[in-house]
């Protein structure tokens, strides 16, 4: 049976010919043929023209992801054993230059691979399919992973919202091999880490942080650190690695915090340095400032408050709000380590948000460094989207 095809609106194939991979449904003038939930469909242009080859998603709003914008190319298992392969080869060399067992091997849309996460914890991979053709090729994803990188396990995280938006149920489980049932043991910058891939939050922990945690560890001999939305403990473990004096763990989640203190206990750091409290951080930050409490470091990394532009003017509030506070409670000379992992708030707007709380505190606020995501989370160039985490480090 032919291939589906999509004709694209006159003017709307500008996107996919500066190599973007999303088309969406607005730019869509007919279709040919009736594609399923993940069918790949011929991509043309106003004119009949050959674009590329695209997965298409009948429900979501991103109508079809371009997996190829070369005709010949057929997008079946070989295609994608290339593609994953590519991906993996790109990241040789990577777990020793960053000191780590712990590495996103696959990272969607940046690694040629639309709506496929793949992260690597030891012998364990998680995997999450976010869109309609990930899904399609589900069973041939799994065995290319299996047979390329022979885990023990391969676990499937793919319980999150957005699959929704694809027409998808959310589903977690085993996906491949034995399940092990206690959290895995990774290693990252010589501390050890628990993680729970199975409850864990995304894929267990956040990869995306390793390198500024290890500016935390340089950072943090003698001070006193407030590390808020601290999750397992990662910027906690890098403090008390690197010396602090103490370290304050604030998050609102239970199991987290839970973690957080083996992780402690793991690595022999010295438990009588770690306060751990369990709340919101908006309302414990307002309570330090009350009780006049003041640190030499402090971490603020929140969940994304903007997943996208939509939401950014509403997230910008809650991130001015928790970087006032925090200014205010830094020492003369203290360090803040702020981020934002909003899709939809930019470096530009992030600095911004961070120079109007530090105007509103009264103070001057010096940025002594930026910060990013770790090089296994690629920005691909023609996919600025894939861009998310900013990060500054501030003096006041
Ligand atoms: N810094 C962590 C990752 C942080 S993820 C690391 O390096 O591993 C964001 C965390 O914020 C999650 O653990 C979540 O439970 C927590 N969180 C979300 N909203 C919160 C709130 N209002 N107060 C406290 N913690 C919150």
């Amino acid at each position: 049976m032919a291939d589906a095809a999509i004709y694209l609106r006159a003017g709307r194939e500008k996107s996919v010919l500066t190599r973007h991979p999303w088309i969406f449904a607005s730019a869509i003038d007919h279709i040919e043929g009736e594609p399923g939930h993940g069918d790949t469909v011929l991509v043309f242009d106003s004119n009949k023209k050959f674009l590329a080859k695209a997965a298409y998603s009948p429900s979501s709003q991103i109508r079809a992801r371009v997996w190829t914008l070369i005709q010949a190319d057929e997008i079946d298992r070989s295609f994608l054993e290339q593609r994953i392969n590519a991906s993996i080869e790109r990241r040789a060399g990577l777990k020793e230059s960053e000191n780590t067992d712990a590495l996103r091997l696959i990272y969607g849309e940046a690694d040629g691979i639309p709506g496929l996460v793949v992260d690597q914890y030891a012998s364990t991979l998680v995997m999450q399919l976010l869109s309609a053709g990930s899904e399609k090729f589900r069973s041939e994803i799994i065995e290319i992973l299996a047979e390329q990188l022979k885990p023990e396990q391969i676990y499937e995280r793919s319980d999150v919202e957005i699959r929704l938006l694809e027409g998808m149920q959310p589903r977690e489980g085993l996906a491949w091999g034995k399940k092990k049932n206690h959290a895995i043991q990774i290693s990252e910058n010589g501390l050890k880490y628990l993680v729970d891939v199975t409850e864990g939050q995304k894929t267990g922990f956040y990869v995306d942080q390793r390198r500024n945690r290890q500016k935390v560890f340089e950072l943090a001999k003698d001070k006193q650190v407030l590390n808020c939305f601290c999750y397992t403990g990662g910027f906690t473990l890098n403090a008390l690695a690197g010396g602090a004096t103490n370290v304050t763990s604030v998050d609102s989640s239970g199991p987290a915090l839970e973690q957080l203190k083996q992780n402690v206990s793991l690595n022999g750091l010295d438990e009588t340095k770690s306060e751990i409290i369990e709340g919101d951080v908006f309302t414990l930050l307002r309570k330090f400032r009350d009780q006049a409490r003041s640190f030499d470091l402090i971490v603020l990394d929140p969940p994304k408050f903007a997943p996208t532009i939509s939401q950014a003017e509403k997230a910008s509030r809650a991130y001015k709000d928790i970087n006032l506070l925090a200014i205010k409670l830094l020492k003369p000379g203290g360090l803040l380590v702020t981020f934002s992992c909003s899709g939809g708030v930019s470096r530009d707007l992030f600095q911004k948000i961070v120079a109007g709380a530090a105007l509103d505190a009264n103070t001057d606020l010096r940025i002594i460094d930026q910060l990013s995501q770790s090089p296994d989370h690629p920005v691909l160039t023609s996919f600025p989207e894939s861009f998310y985490l900013k990060g500054l480090i501030c003096q006041k």
